[in-house]
């Protein structure tokens, strides 16, 4: 390495340095050869440089500078000058100056790179996670990883500020409760027995109230062995709280002052308190437990317009107890009927028997149903709808819940069609009063909808036993442009009611033993009453970034298939590390050969 300093960044610049000496150093992001004079766009992590190489450079620069190809590594020392007007370059922030090189220096030769680090890159997504290291060199990673950097920082300044301790829990630990499968780390001591890494620090971090810390957070990873979808990685961050003597409110007020802080360190606007929502209004009102409010497009109850309408199909349905349900997509009564068709394919593509719409132009009324129903019904369906002419009305008859669903997924595609969804603001939202149990099909059992530490909401305490399904829970959401952002709860800290719970979900005091009999004796030592939350980092600066992948965020994350293609792993270990493990591997007989 040289012994010069870097004086500069290759960001930061101006016509005001102009005659300054420079040293920049940075990665060769082109070359351009004119003959006599050499260009050298010189890049490091805040921008990009000009340097100029003239005729005039002597031998030993003017040979380094056609020496040097993509990727190499080079210091410059220089002076700065003011371009020529004529090659100002506008929408570079040192496009008003250039580096005239001096001396340059060759730190480091690159081979020539699978891909070249631009901000757009049309190169398929293996080969970036392959060379990552060379990926991350984009500006737009580079960008992003800087902003997950300050949102990391600004929840810790803001946590600290509220008297939270940031304490670290192991990551060896025992199966948590959170419902998905584990991954597994075989023990070499106690050959036969394995940690498993933590899906959450759900239990530790109630443990750390008993012990009496009242204020707990950690930015942790937490580990999930799931099939994987775009907003999913095997190993994620969450920002994981709990506080003592604390209800729902206080852990509210908390959470939104943490999003108004973070999000004012990155730019991002958001205000606080968020509305708050019951589970049954959101899923009534957007057809989702995750609505984006950044636009309104509500669905709304519209049986009572088309009962004894005399219109069979909507009438058979409110009959049988269900409901006819609509939602307006404000100016679109211009659509086509190919586009209507797509949305009715959508609609049964969520389990809608069909869709049944009305088009009211300035001028009429338009609807495959006028007929059966008559126009003045429509225009009711509309107003009650809160539409009126201009727009399009999309009606969806079923089970309630179910019809809402449909219309969720509908408001969803409008708003992407008509770019509904503002960048930039967030309309941070909570759900609360989520069902405790969900019913699985499969086990003919109730689970836990969040997790079994959840308190049933005090109100519905006595239904327990008698019907399960009935019953709130104190779990809540926070959620904003569309996403779940994070979930948490009011936690049971009593043993009585922690055993009830266990016992409706059909787990036997013995297995509640085996894999909680730690943490259950523990509320036994006179637990505080205590909730909190986890909110998904990664997530929270993706959509912060306005990314659509998780893997926009993480600086080295898996595919889907839960491979780091760089790393290459996993990967086999060797017979050795297995006799040492103890362990073998199973061969499945019904692929065996021969
Ligand atoms: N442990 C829960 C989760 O990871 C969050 C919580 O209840 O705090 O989803």
């Amino acid at each position: 390495m040289s012994s010069w300093k870097r004086t500069h960044s290759c960001g930061e610049l101006k016509a005001s340095d102009s005659g300054k000496d420079a040293v920049l150093m940075g990665w060769v992001n082109g070359v351009r050869d004119l003959g006599g004079i050499t260009f050298i766009d010189l890049r490091d992590r805040k921008g990009v440089t000009q340097v100029l190489v003239r005729p005039d450079a002597g031998q030993e620069v003017s040979g380094a500078a056609k020496k040097v190809g993509s990727e190499w590594v080079i210091a410059v020392r220089g002076k700065v000058a003011r371009r020529d007007e004529a090659t100002i370059n506008p929408n570079l922030p040192t496009g008003e100056i250039e580096v005239v090189a001096g001396e340059l220096q060759i730190l480091s030769e690159s081979k020539t790179p699978p891909f070249v680090p631009e901000e757009e890159l049309n190169v398929g997504e293996e080969i970036r996670l392959r060379h990552r290291y060379l990926d991350l060199r984009r500006p737009v990673l580079l960008r992003n990883l800087a902003m997950r950097s300050r949102l990391a920082l600004s929840a810790r300044s803001y946590l600290d500020q509220q008297d939270f301790y940031e304490i670290e829990t192991p990551f060896l630990t025992k199966s948590t409760p959170e419902g998905a499968r584990d991954y597994l780390v075989p023990s070499r001591t106690q050959k036969g027995s394995f940690y498993a890494l933590p899906q959450s620090p759900q239990l530790f971090k109630q443990l750390l109230m008993v012990a009496g810390f009242e204020r707990y957070f950690q930015i942790v990873r937490c580990f999930r062995d799931e099939d994987l979808r775009a907003d999913r990685q095997p190993e994620f961050t969450q920002i994981d709280i709990e506080m003592s003597f604390a209800d729902q409110d206080d852990v509210f007020a908390v959470v939104e002052g943490l999003f108004v802080h973070m999000l004012g360190a990155v730019g991002i606007e958001a205000s606080a308190p968020f509305p708050r929502l019951t589970w049954a209004e959101a899923m009534d009102r957007y057809g989702t437990d995750k609505p984006d409010l950044r636009y309104g497009l509500e669905i709304a109850d519209v049986s009572k317009v088309f009962s004894g309408s005399g219109y069979g199909i909507f009438e058979k349905v409110i009959a049988g107890g269900g409901t006819v349900r609509a939602m307006v997509a404000p100016a679109c009564s211009g659509y086509s009927r190919k586009d209507i068709d797509g949305l009715e394919k959508l609609a049964k593509s969520q389990g809608a028997a069909g869709l049944g719409w009305a088009r009211w132009t300035d001028a009429e009324l338009s609807s495959p149903m006028s007929k059966h129903v008559g126009e003045a019904r429509l225009k009711e369906a509309f107003e009650q709808a809160k539409g009126g002419p201009g727009d399009l009305l999309l009606l969806v008859a079923g089970e309630s819940r179910q019809a809402s669903v449909v219309l969720g997924a509908l408001r969803l595609e409008v708003a992407r069609r008509e770019n509904l969804a503002k960048p930039g603001t967030w309309r941070l939202a909570w759900i609360t009063e989520f069902p405790l149990f969900e019913w699985n099909e499969t086990s003919k059992q109730w689970t836990s909808s969040h997790h079994p530490f959840t308190s049933p909401h005090p109100d519905d305490l006595d239904r327990l036993e008698s019907d399960p399904g009935s019953v709130r829970s104190l779990a809540y959401d926070v959620v904003a442009c569309g996403y779940e952002l994070g979930s948490g709860s009011i936690r049971i800290h009593r043993a009585d009611v922690q055993s009830r719970i266990f016992r409706a979900l059909g787990i036997e005091d013995e297995e509640a033993q085996a894999k909680f009999g730690f943490f259950l004796e523990a509320l036994q030592y006179g637990a505080p009453p205590h909730g909190g939350i986890a909110l998904g980092f990664d997530r929270i600066a993706m959509v912060a970034a306005g990314g659509t992948s998780l893997r926009d965020v993480i600086a080295f994350p898996k595919t889907t298939s839960a491979l780091d293609l760089m790393a290459g792993s996993p990967s086999p270990v060797t017979e050795e590390q297995l006799r040492e493990l103890g362990l073998a591997l199973w061969k499945d007989p019904s692929k065996a050969s021969g």
